[in-house]
């Protein structure tokens, strides 16, 4: 029944980590914080449908955004940018004048929502706590990179949200 196979999902939590639940760094919409917001884009960005966008710190050349990718996301990420310096929720986005233009980095430095993270390996039970005491609703997920010679890094690799964690515990196969 439904409810026996919710039962097993939950006990699963207690294996399963955040990296099996998580939404996979290829599929993160995300912004860069050097973009100036048109119109258009902006609504491109309600149509993706998500609440909080993190937005990477761009390094491209001039401080332009680097790449485009239209198709897929508005700017898609690409394998150099896993640094995540803010978070921007669409509610943020409710009193702009289209007109101005505003920069998307300047936008999140006024509301300065905290950007949380994790590590993949963290139990499922764990961060289905964390979420409980409410302080926040999505965190970004990392890896420790080893590397030769040199002191390990975090790099991103997914982000996580309560809903992540509901389908776990309602799609246990
Ligand atoms: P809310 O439901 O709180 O308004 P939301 O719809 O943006 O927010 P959630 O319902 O928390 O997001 O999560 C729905 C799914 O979308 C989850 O799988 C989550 O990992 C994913 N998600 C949330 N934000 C993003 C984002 N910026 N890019 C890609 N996936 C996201
Ligand atoms: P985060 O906690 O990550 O900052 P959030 O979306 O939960 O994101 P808010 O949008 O400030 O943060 O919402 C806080 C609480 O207020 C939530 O429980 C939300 O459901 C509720 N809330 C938000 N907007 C309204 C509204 N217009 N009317 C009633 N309740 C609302």
């Amino acid at each position: 029944t439904d409810e026996f196979k919710m039962v097993l999902g939950a006990l699963e939590l207690y294996d399963k980590t955040v990296a099996t639940a998580m939404t996979r760094y290829e599929d993160m919409f995300m912004l860069p914080d050097t973009l100036n917001l048109s119109a258009d884009m902006v609504q491109q960005i309600l149509d993706m449908g998500y609440t909080r966008i993190p937005v990477f710190e761009n390094k491209g050349p001039g401080g332009n955004p680097k790449k485009l990718n239209i198709n897929k996301h508005i700017f898609g990420p690409d394998e150099e940018v896993k640094n995540v310096v803010a978070l921007l929720f669409v509610k943020d986005l409710a009193l702009l004048d289209p007109a101005d233009q505003q920069n998307v980095m300047k936008i999140a430095n006024v509301y300065n929502h905290e950007v949380r993270r994790v590590l993949e390996d963290m139990p499922l039970r764990t961060m289905l706590e964390e979420f409980k005491r409410g302080e926040y609703h999505m965190a970004l997920v990392e890896r420790l990179v080893e590397q030769e010679d040199k002191d390990p890094v975090y790099e991103l690799c997914g982000l996580i949200t309560l809903e992540d964690i509901i389908e776990e515990i309602i799609q246990c196969e």
